[in-house]
């Protein structure tokens, strides 16, 4: 029998954005807590635009302040260029249907997950760094995370592994987006022409043709700057290109970006990343709850993956309190929270499925003449997405991707 390590209310499987917020939540309801976390911080991580409404949350766990003194790069507001015709659109989330939620960070994450991870510490979380969670079993008054050190009793376990998918992967459960396969090929550079409108906003650029995709530039407080581009995996096979040859080539065949990287100069490696679109068949089990990339990630192309996966930290977090409350901690006790996440990823899908696949980015970068278009897309890339006043919402949704111009302008103006 190996060693206990400890024994906890909840044991939380990685300390990203998603595990720390969760273990903050859960120390502020009183519970006891760890996170048993892979890597040693501070550690690379993509995902470093966040979006105005998870601003809400990490007031919430009284990080926001810190956050803000850390000094990370500000931004207003998210511009999308047409790369083809150079048509665009600015987006300011001060515009939005909701008038409070004017601004998000851009944070290097290496910083960024650290200061969430010391937080919850600070408020009593326990923990273990580095170590890896090796496997769990689920009795019936319990729950136990098998790891390299020993043993970790829990009556819930959190799976918050991110893009590793701790127990989807254990379950075979993850299910990648067949029509919906990526390559990105990403990287840190110094002297990169930033947004003349602001410069701390977030650019995404997209070339007509869906295959060959779309860049983002993401500016950072110290004057560096995240490029990266993201393409269909069968466009860049067949390129026969190695990715810093792709990445070389879709800058200098880009009008918008290219002219904005000529003295870029990179800092460290090139990154690449693939097949990063996938579900799980289930968010929940018996005392087990997935949070974030560890249950589903969706297209990185409106930034919205800290955002869902800090929401999905404080709805998992309400949940488990509805657990230790009833004495209920089977899977059923969970549906409610795995149909509110599945909610907050379908809106996404419907936007990510309307930017990629349909005339929608010429809506985009010309709803300047239709303000209600406007406000509502606005409200979607700052992370609004509960918003039922949000028409364009329901269009998607209920359309399930056949976006049709004609219905969005009879609804739209
Ligand atoms: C190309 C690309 C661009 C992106 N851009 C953005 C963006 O601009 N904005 C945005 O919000 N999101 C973006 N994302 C998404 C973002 O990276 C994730 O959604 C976000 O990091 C999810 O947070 P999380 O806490 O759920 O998981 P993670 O941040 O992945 O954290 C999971 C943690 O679990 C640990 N772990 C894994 N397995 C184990 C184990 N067995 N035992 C112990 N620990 C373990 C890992 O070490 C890791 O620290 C992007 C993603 C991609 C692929």
């Amino acid at each position: 029998m190996s060693k206990v390590l400890g024994e906890f209310d909840v044991a939380i499987v990685g300390g990203g954005p998603g595990g720390s917020t969760l273990a903050s939540l859960l120390r502020r309801q009183g519970r006891s807590v760890c996170i048993v976390e892979r890597d040693p911080f501070p550690r690379f991580r993509i995902g470093e635009s966040l979006l105005p409404f998870s601003m809400d949350t990490f007031q919430r766990i009284g990080v926001l302040e810190k956050i803000r003194a850390a000094g990370y790069q500000v931004k207003h507001g998210a511009r999308f260029v047409v790369d083809e015709t150079l048509e665009e659109e600015c987006f300011w989330f001060r515009n939005g249907l909701d008038k409070d939620h004017p601004f998000a960070f851009q944070v290097q994450r290496a910083p960024f997950d650290k200061l969430l991870l010391d937080h919850a510490t600070e408020l009593g979380a326990k923990v273990y760094q580095p170590l890896a969670a090796l496997n769990l079993t689920v009795h019936e008054d319990g729950a136990e995370l098998d790891t390299p050190e020993g043993r970790i009793r829990a009556q819930v376990v959190a799976d918050v592994s991110g893009r590793w998918t701790f127990m989807s992967g254990r379950q075979n459960q993850r299910k990648i987006h067949p029509s919906h396969r990526k390559v990105t090929v990403f990287g840190h550079f110094r002297e990169v022409t930033r947004c003349e409108q602001d410069p701390g906003n977030i650019i995404i650029a997209r070339f007509g043709d869906t295959k060959m995709g779309w860049f983002w530039l993401i500016p950072f407080a110290d004057g560096t700057t995240s490029v990266g581009v993201v393409a269909d995996s069968e466009y860049f096979r067949a390129s026969g290109k190695t990715p810093a040859e792709f990445f070389g080539e879709s800058v200098r065949n880009s009008r918008s970006i290219g002219p904005r990287m000529i003295k870029a100069e990179r800092i460290g490696e090139l990154r690449t990343e693939a097949d990063f679109s996938y579900t799980s068949e289930r968010h929940v089990g018996d005392r087990l709850i997935k949070v974030g990339d560890a249950g589903a990630f969706i297209d990185p192309v409106f930034s919205s993956g800290v955002f869902l996966s800090v929401k999905a930290a404080e709805m998992a977090a309400e949940a488990i309190a509805g657990a230790f409350d009833t004495g209920d901690f089977s899977e059923k006790s969970f549906l409610g929270y795995e149909e509110r996440v599945r909610v907050g990823t379908k809106v996404f899908w419907a936007f990510i499925d309307a930017f990629y696949n349909k005339d929608f980015l010429k809506q985009m970068v010309t709803s300047r003449r239709r303000p209600l278009l406007q406000k509502s897309i606005t409200s979607l890339l700052a992370g609004d997405i509960y918003n039922e006043r949000n028409m364009l919402i329901a269009y998607l949704t209920g359309k399930d991707g056949a976006y049709a111009d004609a219905e969005l302008q009879s609804l739209m103006g």
